[in-house]
């Protein structure tokens, strides 16, 4: 209850000093303390920066690798090669969606599966040698026909590369590009230019090809024959090293012409044949051209025409022969007839003196006149075998003029006419009031007149008509027509009326006539240009038609103007 106090006096000054002493140890542990915690803080929360820099850093990684993996399976899916990578055992682990585009099937059917089984037997030994000496590296290449479900092949160009880490194989990475379409087309090509060459190899024809500068690049077999030299021995020489220097200038001249004007050139020479005989030979040249329009080569094609020649003379100097021949038989049958003609006219003079000298005896009287009916008949044959023969030996020397055919026409009627009264026939003659102007040697167009015109009154019945037509047609041509009601001809015999000593074998019999008339006809209304032939008319008789051109056929015939 009553405090005890003790007081002690001590100076401040150690008794500050000694207050000092006991603080500043505890401020020394104080400090101390303070400076490991500021340590340790700082350590702390360095770690956690650190630690949320390395997280962030992780995700960013991340995102990177995603976008990467993103971006390369795009890339893969749009590259044009497949991509693929096998293990080291070479089972495919991966393959891009590539494959699956160009197989129509999925990457999976093919994951799993090694190279070799998917590939061609005959190809497997090539994709085999992707795999050998992998620790060695590098790439490989090959070429693999891929056998696809439903029988579909493929051809692929194959790379591939080992994957090697530390000397270690880990598998292996590859591309393969799809060269089918390549291939096939390089396979016809190939088809294309081998059955080139067959067909040039087993042409008939020598064919020969060189270059611009004339050496000889190839041959085929028949030029091997023809020129009697293998393939072997002339590949690559000029000409001019085994051709005779005739022939070799032949070949330089038409090459610098073709060099010159391009296209193809044609001749026709002699050509050695096997080395010994010279034969006719037609040459076609023609120049080769490159993709560029460049010319760079010459083909040469032989064609031997010695036989074709050789006939071809034998037929000239046999024609030659023929016209000798046909010229020496009409001067014999002018020479003859004219021969003839002589003794017949005495003939035919006597006979008619003795038909008057016996008028007393009727029987001498039919004997004269027999004979002087076949006199007559003799002359009349004669007077045509004549004809004949100076037509065929003086048909280029007619007398042409330009005459109106009615002036011509209109006398031969009037000499007829006797004719037509004693048969009791009507000539109905209509032949226009313009001219009709055409170019004709007038004695003979009157005689081609004459005679169909006897022709038709030979043949008519007595008292039936006859019908002169005569007309100039759009085109300008002249066209007479003699119409009669006699027995016609034969259908199959209207081109054969004209022929010499033809007659119909409907008027053979009796018409007393010898055939040549209508021969001489034609022969003179083909010498003017024109045309003659025969129809029937179906109410009976025939129509003799006479086409001639209007104004001579050697001149030009006015066109109208459109
Ligand atoms: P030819 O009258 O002297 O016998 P042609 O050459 O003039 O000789 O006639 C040949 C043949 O054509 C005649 O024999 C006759 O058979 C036939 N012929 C000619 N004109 C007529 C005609 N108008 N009607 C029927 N037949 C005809």
């Amino acid at each position: 209850t009553q405090p005890l106090v003790i007081m002690v006096e001590e100076s401040m000054d150690s008794a500050m000093a000694r207050w000092q002493q006991d603080v500043i140890g505890y401020l020394y542990v104080g400090f101390a303390a303070c400076a490991l915690m500021l340590l340790l803080s700082i350590v702390a929360w360095r770690g956690l920066r650190s630690r949320e820099a390395a997280r962030r850093m992780a995700r960013q990684v991340q995102v990177r690798i995603a976008q990467s993996e993103r971006e390369l399976a795009v890339l893969m899916r749009s590259v044009q090669e497949v991509i693929f990578r096998t293990n080291t055992a070479g089972r495919i682990t991966f393959v891009n969606a590539r494959l699956a585009l160009i197989t129509g099937g999925s990457e999976s059917q093919t994951i799993g599966r090694t190279l070799q089984e998917l590939v061609e037997p005959s190809y497997r030994s090539a994709v085999e040698n992707l795999f050998a000496r992998a620790e060695a590296g590098g790439v490989r290449t090959c070429q693999a026909m891929f056998h696809l479900d439903g029988g579909r092949q493929l051809l692929f160009d194959v790379a591939m590369v080992p994957l090697l880490e530390n000397g270690k194989l880990m598998g292996y990475a590859g591309s393969a590009v799809d060269i089918t379409e390549r291939w096939v087309a390089q396979q016809e090509l190939q088809n294309e230019l081998e059955f080139r060459g067959l067909v040039l190899e087993v042409n008939p024809l020598p064919i020969s090809m060189t270059d611009i500068q004339g050496r000889l690049m190839m041959v085929n077999r028949a030029w091997e024959a023809y020129k009697g030299r293998d393939r072997a021995q002339v590949i690559g020489l000029r000409l001019a090293d085994f051709l005779p220097a005739e022939e070799v200038a032949v070949h330089e001249s038409a090459d610098r012409q073709l060099l010159g004007e391009g296209g193809q050139t044609m001749f026709e020479t002699r050509v050695l044949h096997g080395g010994k005989t010279w034969r006719d030979t037609r040459i076609t040249k023609a120049l080769v051209y490159d993709a560029g329009g460049q010319a760079t080569a010459i083909l040469c094609t032989l064609m031997d025409v010695s036989d074709f020649r050789a006939a071809e003379r034998l037929t000239r100097q046999a024609q030659e022969a023929s016209d000798e021949a046909a010229r020496s038989k009409s001067e014999f049958v002018a020479n003859m007839s004219h021969e003839l003609r002589t003794p017949l006219q005495s003939i035919m003079g006597f006979s008619e003196l003795g038909m008057f000298r016996s008028k007393a005896d009727a029987r001498l009287t039919g004997m004269f006149e027999d004979i002087h009916r076949s006199g007559e008949r003799m002359l009349s044959l004669v007077n045509d075998l004549l004809d004949v023969a100076k037509l065929e030996s003086t048909v280029g020397t007619f007398q042409l003029e330009r005459v109106d055919l009615r002036g011509v026409i209109y006398p031969v009627l009037r000499e007829l006419d006797p004719l037509l009264a004693q048969r009791k026939l009507r000539l109905d003659v209509a032949l226009g009031d313009l001219p009709l102007t055409a170019k004709v040697d007038p004695v003979r167009f009157q005689q081609v007149i004459r005679n169909v015109l006897a022709n038709a009154i030979k043949f008519s019945p007595q008292a039936s008509s006859i019908t002169l037509l005569g007309r100039m047609d759009s085109r300008g041509q002249i066209r007479l027509a003699v119409r009669d009601h006699g027995p016609g001809i034969p259908e199959e015999e209207l081109g054969a009326i004209f022929e010499a000593f033809k007659q119909s074998s409907t008027t053979k019999d009796g018409s007393g006539g010898t055939g040549l008339g209508l021969a001489i006809c034609k022969k003179i209304v083909e010498a003017l240009g024109g045309r003659i032939y025969a129809e029937n008319v179906k109410q009976g008789g025939s129509v003799f038609h006479i086409i001639l051109p209007a104004r001579g056929f050697s001149e030009t015939i006015p066109a109208e103007l459109q």
